[in-house]
This record gives C-alpha cells, sequence and structure tokens, in this order.
C-alpha cells in the first residue's frame, strides 16, 4: 500500500500524523528505496512521501509553500487574534501568532503575542473526522445516523423548494433564522446569510438572552449594555474586581493585562464561589455562596455610602440618587406630580443653590438634553415638602437618602449570614474600592446566567456610580462591546439605503437615545423573536417555566399570568404567533440540542412541528445529528473572512483562504448566494407571485436573487471584491482595502463604527489611546438613554415595584430542578469556545478527555464518590451521567461542569441540560417604561442555567 502525504492528511488530520509515526514508517517506502531523497520535497515525486523517520516528518513542518493571514472567523471566543498560516502541497500544516499589535499608548504593554490554545490547533481540527465535507439528506428517521450524499444543486432545489412551500402556505415567519452567537463573523459571509433572510421574511431569533449572555442589570441602569473598550486599559484599573469570571479560562489573550496591572501596584480581587484559575492571581479571594453576590454588593454599598465615600458631584451629575422620591408611594416626584397637564418622564432635585425645587436636565422628556448642572446644585441628602397639582402636601427625598435607608438591611453583618463572607473584609474591599483612583469590575457574560444576574448586575453598577468609576479610563464594569463593521449593514439591510441618507447620517451624530429608539423600529416591523418566549410558545418549555416552586417565591402573580399581561399590551411579541408554528428551522453554525434548556423537551416538542432542519456548518454538532439536511461550510482558513472586531483589540482580523475548501464546502457567502440564485430560479419555474407577508411586506420570490446580489457586487463567485468594498466602505476600517487585510493580517481601527446592537461603547474614536466606554456621558454630558437620563438606581415601574425590585435587593435563587440539595453550576472552559473544539483529541488529553463534574470533596465523600468515579446527577426535569473530580477548590453544596460537551460524549449521549429547566425571570417582560422594554438585542427573558437544584448519586 502506498499513500501519497495529501491522502494521508486528509484522512487522518495533519495533527494526527505526529502521533502515529509507527503507521507513517509502515505506509511509506523503506529506507534507502531509489526515488527517496533527504534533499529536499523538490527532489521528490509528489506521490512518493520522502519521510522515513518521525525527524523527517518534523523537520518538514518548518518548509512551506507560502504563509497566509488567517484567524478563527466565525468562532465567539470573545477575542480576535491573528495568525500566520504555513501550507504546504495544500495542507494547512501550522498555525503561529502574528505579533503586529502596536501599544495603543506609551504607558501600556502591547498586546502580543495573541492567541490561545483552541486557535492554534485549528488547523488540526480542520482535518478530523468529524468535518463535514458534502451535502448530505438524512436517509433514515432524525437522529438515526444515516445520510444520503446530495449534489449541490440537489441540496439547493430541496431546499429552495421547502421554503418556497413554507413562505407561501403558511407565511414567510415560519421559517426560523438561528445564527446564534457560535458563528458569526463581521463580514461578507454572515451579512450575506442575514440578507438572505431578511429577503425571504423569515422570523429571526434574537439568542442573545437565549444563550444567557444579556447583562439585564447593565440595561436596566444604564439603558444599553454593550460598552467595553480595550483590553489594555484594565492596565489601568487600580482596583481590580474580577467578579462572577475566570479570565484565565475565557480572556485567554487578554488576561494578562490584568495580572501585569499588578506591576504598577493595582490590587486584583477575585469574587468566585470556587477557587478558580483567575482566583490564583488576585491579592484577595471573596469566596460568597453561590448565587449571593447581590447581598455582597450592596453591603459594599452600604459601607460606601454609610461612611461617606462616594464620590458626591459624580454621583450629583450622573446617577438619578439626587432625583426627589415621595414618601407617600416610593415612586418618583414627576412634572404630572405637580403641574396639571405636566409630563411622566421630567423629574426633580431640590436645588441647594435656589432652595427651590428644580427640573432635572437630560430626562427623557426634558427638553434640555443634557447632564451639565449650570448653577443648579443638587440635593444629596434632606426632606423637603412639595404642593402637588391638586393641592395636597407631600414629604420628598433626595433618593440617595433612600436608598441609604434601604440599604441598612445589608450592612456587612446582616449580609454575612447570606453571603457567608466576613464583614471585616467585605469594609476592607468596599474601602480599598473607594479609595482607588480607579476601580474596574470584570464581570462578563457569564455574570448573566443566573436567574436573579440582573440584581447582581445593579448592585455592581452601584458600586461603579458610588465610587465614580463607570465611563473613566481604566474604570467601570466592562461587559463586552465590537467595533462596528458599518457596511455589514448595508449588505444585511433588506432595505437599500439611499446614498443621500448614508451621507447624512454621517454628518448628523445621533444620541444613545435615537438608536435605541431606531432598535424598535427594527424590532416592531420585522418578524424578530426572543428564544426563551419562542420555546415557551413553541418548544414546550411553558411547563417548566410555569411552575411555581422553579421560580422566584416572592412572585406574587403566576407566571402565565405576566406573560398574558405583557402579550396584551404589546410588550412581548413571539413570531410565528401560536396559531402558526415554525415550519423550518434553519441555523447556522450554533448548536441548539447542547445549548437550549431541556433540549429533550424541545426535541419532542419543536421537533415534529418541523418539515425541514437546515444546518450549515464546518462540523457535525449533536444538533447537526437530529437535522434533516446539513450544508457544509468551508472552515475558518478555507474563506475569506474579517473576524468580529470585539473592543478588547484594537484591530479589525482577517482571515484569507489559505487552502481550498476540503471537499466540497463553501464559505457561507457563496452557499446564501447560491440559494438565493434557486429560490429565484424555482419561484420562476413555480409561477410564483408577488404576495403580502403577515407583516405588511411585500415579497416577490421571483425576483429574489435581482435583489439580493446589490446591483451584481454581492455575486457569490466574487467574495474578495464584497470584502474590499466592505473594507473601504467601513468607518472602522476606512483608508484600507482587502489587499492590505489579506497582506498584513490585522488593520488598526481607524473609528468604533456606529452604534448599533453590538456597540453601545459610547466613546469618540482617539489614535494613541486605551479604548474606555461611556464618555459621551461621563465627559461630554450626553443623557445615559435611560428614562431619568441617568444611571438609574430606582425602576417604579409597577412590576418592579410588585416583584419588590424597584430598588436593587437580594434574592435567593429560586429551587429551579426541584428540593435538591445541590446546586449546578458551570462556566466557559478553557479547552474549547462552545462546543467547537470540544471533542478536538490535543485539546482532549489536557484534560479528562470526557465530561466531568468538579464536586466538593466532603460532598464526594458523603456519597461515596471517588476520582474519576462516574455518578448519576438527577433532578424533576432529567438525568445524565457523569465523572466526578473531587476538589477543595469548590464550595461545600456547588458542582461545576463547564459547558459545552456535545451530547455524544456522554453515556447514552443524554447531557447535562437535560436537567436544566431555565425558568425565566417573568419581570423582563417588563416594557412600557422608558428604557425598560423589549427591542433587538436589548432585553429579553435570559437562560439561566447556573443554580439549578440537582442530587448526585453513584452511578
Ligand atoms: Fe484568538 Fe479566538 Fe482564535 Fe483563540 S480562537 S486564537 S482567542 S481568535
Amino acid at each position: 500500500m502506498e499513500l501519497t502525504r495529501r491522502d494521508l492528511l486528509r484522512t487522518t488530520g495533519a495533527a494526527a500524523v505526529t502521533l502515529s509515526l509507527g503507521t507513517l514508517q509502515f505506509g511509506c517506502r523503506p529506507e534507502g528505496d531509489a526515488g527517496t531523497s533527504s534533499a529536499g520535497v523538490a527532489a521528490v515525486p509528489r506521490e512518493l512521501p520522502p519521510y522515513r523517520q518521525w525527524e523527517d516528518l518534523y523537520r518538514e513542518q518548518w518548509v512551506w509553500d507560502r504563509v497566509a493571514k488567517g484567524t478563527h472567523t466565525r468562532v465567539n471566543c470573545i477575542a480576535s487574534c491573528s495568525w500566520n498560516l504555513f501550507v504546504k502541497d495544500g495542507i494547512l500544516w501550522r498555525e503561529e501568532q502574528n505579533a503586529i499589535y502596536e501599544p495603543s499608548h506609551p504607558d501600556v504593554p502591547d498586546m502580543n503575542p495573541r492567541g490561545c490554545q483552541k486557535g492554534n490547533c485549528y488547523s488540526a481540527l480542520m482535518y478530523e473526522p468529524s468535518r463535514l465535507k458534502y451535502p448530505v439528506r438524512r436517509a433514515g428517521a432524525r437522529g438515526s445516523g444515516s445520510w444520503n450524499r446530495l449534489t449541490w444543486d440537489e441540496a439547493l432545489t430541496q431546499v429552495a423548494d421547502t421554503l418556497l412551500d413554507v413562505a407561501l402556505r403558511d407565511g414567510p415567519d415560519c421559517i426560523i433564522y438561528d445564527h446564534g452567537t457560535t458563528n458569526i463573523d463581521f463580514g461578507t459571509g454572515t451579512a450575506a446569510e442575514i440578507r438572505f433572510f431578511n429577503l425571504l421574511g423569515a422570523t429571526v431569533m434574537d439568542s442573545w438572552a437565549g444563550v444567557g449572555d444579556l447583562p439585564m442589570g447593565a440595561i436596566q441602569t444604564w439603558g444599553n449594555f454593550n460598552a467595553d473598550g480595550s483590553s489594555d486599559d484594565w492596565f489601568n484599573a487600580d482596583y481590580l474586581l474580577i467578579w462572577i469570571a475566570n479570565p484565565s479560562y475565557t480572556r485567554i489573550p487578554d488576561a494578562h493585562f490584568m495580572w501585569e496591572a499588578r506591576y504598577r501596584g493595582a490590587t486584583v480581587v477575585s469574587i468566585a464561589p470556587d477557587y478558580n484559575a483567575s482566583s490564583i492571581h488576585a491579592d484577595l479571594w471573596l469566596n460568597p455562596r453561590l448565587g449571593s453576590d447581590a447581598a455582597l454588593g450592596l453591603a459594599m454599598a452600604q459601607v460606601i455610602i454609610g461612611e461617606q465615600l462616594f464620590k458626591p458631584e459624580y454621583v450629583r451629575e450622573q446617577t438619578d440618587l439626587p432625583l426627589l422620591v415621595r414618601t407617600d408611594t416610593g415612586r418618583y416626584l414627576r412634572q404630572s406630580d405637580v403641574r396639571a397637564g405636566g409630563k411622566d418622564d421630567v423629574f426633580f432635585f431640590w436645588d441647594e443653590a435656589s432652595g427651590k425645587l428644580a427640573e432635572a436636565p437630560g430626562t427623557q422628556g426634558h427638553r434640555s438634553q443634557t447632564l451639565r448642572l449650570g448653577a443648579l446644585r443638587p440635593a444629596l441628602h434632606g426632606t423637603f415638602s412639595v404642593t402637588l397639582a391638586d393641592g395636597q402636601v407631600i414629604q420628598v427625598r433626595p433618593l440617595l437618602d433612600v436608598l441609604a435607608a434601604h440599604l441598612e438591611q445589608y450592612t456587612p453583618e446582616r449580609a454575612a449570614s447570606t453571603t457567608g463572607v466576613a464583614p471585616a473584609v467585605v469594609r476592607r474591599v468596599a474601602r480599598g474600592l473607594a479609595a482607588a483612583k480607579t476601580g474596574m469590575i470584570f464581570a462578563s457574560w457569564g455574570a448573566c446566567k443566573h436567574y436573579h444576574s440582573d440584581l447582581a448586575q445593579r448592585a455592581m453598577c452601584l458600586l461603579m456610580a458610588l465610587t465614580g468609576n463607570q465611563g473613566t479610563r481604566g474604570g467601570g464594569i466592562r461587559p463586552g462591546a465590537w467595533y462596528s463593521v458599518d457596511a455589514m449593514n448595508e449588505i444585511s439591510s433588506e432595505v437599500e439605503i439611499p446614498f443621500y441618507q448614508r451621507w447624512l447620517a454621517r454628518l448628523y451624530q445621533p444620541s444613545a437615545r435615537d438608536y435605541e429608539g431606531f432598535m424598535d423600529y427594527m424590532t416592531r416591523t420585522r418578524p424578530f423573536t426572543a428564544t426563551l418566549p419562542f420555546l415557551y410558545v413553541h418548544g414546550g418549555l411553558k411547563q417548566a417555566a410555569d411552575r411555581p416552586d422553579f421560580n422566584d417565591p416572592a412572585l406574587p402573580r403566576p407566571v402565565a399570568e405576566y406573560v398574558r399581561e405583557a402579550t396584551e399590551k404589546g410588550w412581548l411579541r413571539v413570531c410565528p404567533p401560536a396559531d402558526r408554528p415554525p415550519r423550518v428551522y434553519f441555523y447556522t453554525g450554533m448548536n441548539p440540542l447542547r445549548r437550549w434548556p431541556a433540549p429533550q423537551v424541545v426535541r419532542e416538542h419543536l421537533w415534529p412541528k418541523l418539515e425541514l432542519i437546515v444546518n450549515v456548518n464546518f462540523r457535525m454538532s449533536s444538533t447537526g445529528l437530529e437535522s434533516d439536511v446539513l450544508l457544509p461550510a468551508a472552515g475558518y482558513y478555507e474563506k475569506v473572512g474579517l473576524k468580529y472586531p470585539q473592543s478588547l483589540v484594537p484591530y479589525v482580523i482577517f482571515g484569507d483562504r489559505a487552502v481550498d475548501p476540503l471537499g466540497e464546502s463553501k464559505s457561507e457567502f457563496e452557499v446564501f448566494g447560491l440559494l438565493a440564485r434557486k429560490l429565484q430560479e424555482r419561484a420562476r419555474a413555480r409561477g410564483v407571485k408577488p404576495f403580502t407577508d403577515h407583516y405588511g411586506l411585500t415579497r416577490d420570490y421571483a425576483t429574489f436573487y435581482d435583489k439580493y446580489v446589490l446591483g451584481g457586487w454581492l455575486d457569490p463567485a466574487q467574495e474578495e471584491q464584497a470584502m474590499d468594498r466592505v473594507i473601504r466602505s467601513s468607518s472602522v476600517t476606512k483608508g484600507f482595502g482587502w489587499h492590505d487585510a489579506q497582506t498584513r493580517g490585522a488593520l488598526p481601527i481607524q473609528s468604533y463604527g456606529h452604534y448599533g446592537p453590538h456597540n453601545s461603547i459610547c466613546s469618540d474614536f482617539k489614535a494613541g489611546d486605551t479604548v474606555y466606554p461611556q464618555q459621551w456621558f461621563v465627559e461630554k454630558k450626553q443623557p445615559w438613554p435611560t428614562l431619568t437620563g441617568r444611571q438609574q438606581f430606582l425602576i417604579d415601574h409597577p412590576w418592579y415595584v410588585e416583584m419588590g425590585e424597584a430598588l436593587p435587593v437580594h434574592k435567593p435563587p429560586p429551587t429551579a430542578g426541584g428540593n435538591y440539595p445541590l446546586r449546578l453550576s458551570g462556566g466557559h472552559t478553557r479547552w474549547s469556545v462552545h462546543g467547537m473544539w470540544r471533542d478536538q483529541r490535543h485539546l482532549l488529553r489536557l484534560q479528562r478527555g470526557e465530561p466531568v463534574m468538579y464536586m466538593n470533596v466532603d460532598d464526594a465523600r458523603q456519597r461515596g464518590l471517588g476520582n474519576h468515579d462516574r455518578a448519576r446527577v438527577f433532578n424533576d426535569v432529567g438525568t445524565f451521567v457523569i465523572r466526578v473530580k473531587p476538589s477543595p477548590s469548590v464550595q461545600p453544596g456547588e458542582v461545576i461542569i463547564y459547558h459545552a460537551w456535545e451530547n455524544f460524549q456522554f453515556p447514552g449521549w443524554t447531557q447535562s441540560q437535560v436537567a436544566v429547566p431555565s425558568p425565566w425571570k417573568p419581570l423582563h417582560l417588563a416594557g412600557g417604561y422608558g428604557h425598560v422594554r423589549y427591542r433587538m438585542f436589548g432585553a429579553a427573558p435570559s437562560h439561566g442555567p447556573r443554580g439549578t437544584t440537582v442530587e448526585v448519586e453513584r452511578a
């Protein structure tokens, strides 16, 4: 048997070769055989590999045909890193970090080298057996594992015909498009697929909250949430709280700035129930009980207010704490209270300068849209009498006084029984934070996955506001943000933006409030739906969501009652509605039956309604196995790409087509272009006429492709041309073109791009400095996009009042799962980015090699469980089996599973999400109140997998 090197690598994977030397020697000619040479590849016939010993193979890794630039374009790793990709004989051999980053400022370290171990073995993953290379359609029942290979034409024809069938019979909104969060770039590929589904009129899934990543507490306080800067700005922090986070796992290319900040004297505090990989770098570790973070934050706030450690000028200008609150109702004093016909969105201070009531500028309804106080000096303390419009005299107090009284229930001594943290430690941290020049809280997406995460985040926001840190260099909470690639909208938008409007948009700088209003418009006029309400209506999750014992016991009404009211008032809209079930589920990259709560329930209720389930993906996933048609996507190194520009690195990172797509795989840009062409062809062949969809929009599928290609520049065969246009016409990359991107791999940003669903940085671009968010509000004095125009801590919406959450409070986590003694928690894993690398063989060797649950040693011992034993984990919702790793770093009562193991890696293919009901907080359906309302990516009930109650026994 003779193998060419190309055959060998394609069948076993380049990485596997180095691990299988015996096989290699067996397959090659014996040493000394004629025709072999150690002189180099050129002297050797290509079909006869020159390798005789493992050293030859090793040395060959350093000889290549070309070096291309690349990155992991569509993976959701919250980073962007440029790589050199080494290519030989059409095989991607290896990658190496591309160290091209300049320091942002002379006083901060540079970003070199950027990368992680996942990225560093993508060259192995792309050749592994999980790779999809040909279009296939299932031959047996869903999940049977039986597939028939299709030609691309057959696959596209079958898919296009079903899309037309459903759109014409049920309405195009019965086609669900879900790009999730795991497979998006900000370049031509994602934009093209969004354009396809927008033109089709399909329902677009808003999955931000559906993956449990939406920082609702930040939205409730600031009116938006995607506010972050560059990671080198972490170096500017003097006091850094790493709270419900583990950047050593989740921010591998960036975490070093936190540890390096300690060289300039910064204090780093880790706040986590477990002693994790980031805690080891901290000066101090606080281990509150799971789900008690709000109580801890409020205890620190109590110290800061009680000891008068807050920054009064910042508080006066940037927060609602000076606004007057009625002592009789606990609500803000409004203009409508004191004047007949007055507004509900104009509020008051007590002005110490004049000794009178004064309207606060910058509120939603105020004529003056600035936070500048001028001669006003709002009182922070006192009780004042006010005469209402009906002649009644009432008492009012600044919110700060009301809050101080409220926080008396959270003194460090009182909070200690909830948190388990010693009062002296709480005081030490509160005082340290208040005394620091700049203070920062790193609490990212993982801090959004608890039922009451919003309360913890509101407490964190309060700490940052009291200490004057939010919106400052090196300060504030940093949930995450992306620089916008403006031209992506040109592609994805269904409506072609007229030339003059594009120019007007460049001249007029809308405020954050204007932009949020635009999100409302988009949400109202298009089929757009949030994941969990969708699954509540169509996916069988109503049963778990409605269970009172899975929810906050303090809820005054059943969940279903809140759903009914929110629906009636138009705060909640599910597309398609309950009487028109979804018929097609078309997803790209993401892996819903691994990630959604109680996937076995969704599989039972949603799957039978679907006539067609299509996945475009480069690899087989747990959900792919349960789908109907798989369309193979080119891998990250096989297509032109633009990695989403996460704000942590002030560069836009690009990927080139270093090698040809494997098998018959194609880039998403090409796939959706071809599908658009096929849809038009089939519509014409079937004589499809224009019609009006359920949202009043005309759909003409007979001209679908003509419209799709935007006058020709979106030609599916010309992706580089499209990418060049995107780069040239986006403010973030202005002055550059595709050739620059292709040869350098990374372009320094030229702006932060426009405000949008991924970008509420709200700062003006400044070259030669680190990036920090929210300067528009703090430095330029623009109002925050909240009802009061300030960071808002009192939300006197009737639902917030009735649920006891008008002010930030602590509430214990509900017993979601039933009455069981342990709490199942988790985190983003170190060894994969979501499910993408979960079964990658090199990375499996760095861990247990199969799903594992960390458990406190005493809890394990009490249950007779030792290291690597198999345990059955169960509750009222589901049961699964997993290996146990007893660890002293885990708190008693907590068990931890780092996420994204594929279903097929568990015994019986039953994964850990089967026990996660993830009831959602009905409060998050509230609307009709300033910034408290659903809009695209702007608010929704969250997937809250953390804190599920379970019991564990030997399997
Ligand atoms: Fe960087 Fe993400 Fe690639 Fe890792 S996977 S090297 S963090 S871009």
